[in-house]
């Protein structure tokens, strides 16, 4: 049976964590760009945006957030982008896109279902977050723990509600 997108950005999410992660919080999510050839950067972008990734063929993919951002955001945007760079090289083999992020939600597709989905995996993987909201923990300490902002923690806690995670 074919893959939902959400089920997809899970699982690729985990096999980044399996992979590259060191298994301590927050999750080191530059170094994990890094080590995955994507090359994070902090920038002054155009007014309307919060983030960018740009992969050219035979070039290293680069990802941009917006400099002025707090730190909880920047980590969600980077992890968002390589949930694109995810997508496309290793779900589709693309080797030359780019996405955007702007502040005003305009177009909300499958594509950035997928970044947000596999971002939220990725900062805070399923099973400590799962214990937290188990031992009745705060968003704001599991927001602390995760390094994301509480909106993402509320967000990942709502996804998983929707989409419980499959029992092994
Ligand atoms: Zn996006």
């Amino acid at each position: 049976m074919a893959k939902l997108v959400w089920q997809s950005a899970r699982e690729h999410a985990q096999d980044v964590l399996d992979n590259y992660w060191d298994g301590r919080f927050p999750v080191k999510i530059a170094a994990i760009s890094k080590a995955m050839g994507i090359m994070p950067y902090q920038a002054s972008l155009s007014t309307e945006l919060s983030g960018m990734i740009v992969k050219k063929p035979n070039e290293q993919a680069r990802a941009y957030v917006e400099k002025s951002e707090t730190e909880t955001r920047r980590r969600f945007t980077l992890a968002h982008e390589l949930g694109h760079y995810v997508e496309r090289v290793d779900v589709s083999d693309d080797n030359d896109f780019s996405f955007v992020e702007r502040r005003e939600p305009g177009r909300y597709d499958l594509h950035e279902f997928y970044a947000d989905e596999f971002a939220g995996a990725l900062l805070m993987p399923e099973k400590p977050f799962m214990d937290m909201l188990h031992e009745g923990r705060s968003l704001i300490d599991i927001a602390a723990r995760f390094g994301v902002s509480l909106d993402a923690a509320r967000k990942r806690r709502e996804r998983l509600k929707k989409n419980p995670p499959e029992k092994d």
